[in-house]
């Protein structure tokens, strides 16, 4: 038979939950903290978690949040993360639960998957059905600043150590409740290149006198899609974009420098060094030969996310016990995007996932952007399944 404890994790028991889910989403999605600042959102999850019996540790790298759960004697323990934090971009979504601060949105869904593991939270601490000790990592900073990372350099392995972590991210254009694994290789590493090319300034009538930095500019456009084109293997995944280009104020003016600035993603550590490698000898090379000079701010971001495959394996069963093997996808990806969950994954063993947030959601980082409420139940149900599972493992 069926103990209540057991009950307590399925599915269906959760739905009970799920209007007070959605106003814990919404109050989030109305109040929502730009990365380094979220200090409301880490109150507010501090305290349900207090309020529910976890050991609660704040201010972890910035304003991160670790819940800690022990029941038993089981010597194992798990870590599941949550990002908290949003953007700045003025909310276009007409939802009766849109942004209340003028230039800032949740608009990655960041206010979802911490009320998905708040929900966990609360059911775990219900039913206490494992043996061991669970961490729910509730992190700042996820959008480029690094809160993963700044989490693991306050410590956050040896005060709260686990033998595997997990996170999710929400994933538009693909069915509510639908769950996306990839082993290995999932996420890219992303990389931010600024490039200023300086030149000699003048008249637009006298060219021959300048040193025109937009033409070499213009050269450096077409020429920067060789190395993906002509230095990668083709078999390996490289992106090369270039996202701003900036120069020049007047028609009849040629300026005196230009800016590029690059995005760079790669899946493998040896295809970043190459892009890196090819990407500076050739602009070096590029804007010498046509007499300018150049700096070039080559800045390392998120590592390759990379999903260990016994806990991919384990998180994708764990999912396929839940919801069936219809609403299971593997393999999925990789993924372009890159994620600093990455940072966890360079450090223990895990598992990074999707959960589809609807096939007619408007993109991450879109104005028009809303996390799909009927995902409440479904995170929390899993993430109290999967922490159930992996604590009831023998060493
Ligand atoms: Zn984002
Ligand atoms: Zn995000």
């Amino acid at each position: 038979m069926t103990s209540v404890k057991q009950h307590f994790c399925e599915l269906g028991d959760l739905l009970d939950a799920s209007d007070f889910l959605r106003e814990i989403r919404h109050h989030l999605h109305r109040h929502p903290e730009l990365s380094l600042h979220e200090v409301g959102t880490a109150a507010m999850v501090a305290e349900y978690l207090t309020q529910w019996g976890y050991e609660v540790t704040r201010n972890v790298g910035g304003h991160g949040v670790v819940g800690t759960l022990r029941v038993g004697e089981g010597a194992r323990s798990v870590a599941v993360r949550a990002d908290m934090d949003a953007l700045p971009i003025t909310e276009e979504s007409g939802q009766p639960h849109a942004s209340e601060v003028k230039g800032v949105m949740h608009a990655c869904g960041h206010d979802g998957h911490t009320t998905m593991l708040l929900g966990a939270a609360r059911q775990l601490a219900l039913s206490r059905n494992f043996s061991g000790a669970v961490n729910l990592v509730f992190q700042p900073a996820e959008e480029g600043e690094a809160g993963a990372l700044r989490m693991i350099e306050d410590g956050l392995f040896e005060r709260f150590p686990c033998d595997a972590i997990f996170g999710l991210h929400n994933q538009p254009g693909v069915a509510a409740g639908t769950l996306l694994f990839g082993g290995g290789a999932f996420m890219s590493a992303s990389d931010r290149v600024l490039i200023t090319i300086r030149g000699r300034g003048g008249h637009a009538a006298r060219p021959q006198l300048t040193v025109d930095p937009v033409l070499i500019a213009g050269s450096l456009i077409m020429a920067l899609q060789s190395v993906v084109a002509r230095n990668i293997d083709p078999a390996a995944i490289a992106i090369v974009t270039i996202g701003t280009v900036h120069a020049g104020i007047a028609t009849n003016v040629i300026p005196e420098s230009a800016t590029l600035g690059l995005s760079v993603r790669s899946f493998d550590a040896a295809v970043r060094d190459r892009l890196r490698e090819r990407i500076t000898a050739l602009v070096s090379a590029h804007v010498e030969g046509y007499g300018g000079t150049v700096e070039i701010d080559y800045e390392l971001g998120y590592p390759v996310l990379v999903n260990s495959p016994a806990e991919t394996e384990f998180a994708r069963q764990v999912a396929e016990e839940l919801v069936g093997p219809a609403q299971v996808v593997f393999p999925y990806g990789p993924v372009t995007g890159s994620e600093d969950f990455a940072y966890y994954l360079e450090r223990k063993p895990g598992c990074f996932l999707r959960l589809g947030n609807g096939v007619e959601s408007p993109m991450v980082h879109n104005a028009s952007y809303d996390f799909n409420d009927t995902n409440l139940t479904v995170g929390a149900a899993y993430w109290t399944r999967l922490v159930e599972r992996f604590l009831a493992q023998p060493l």
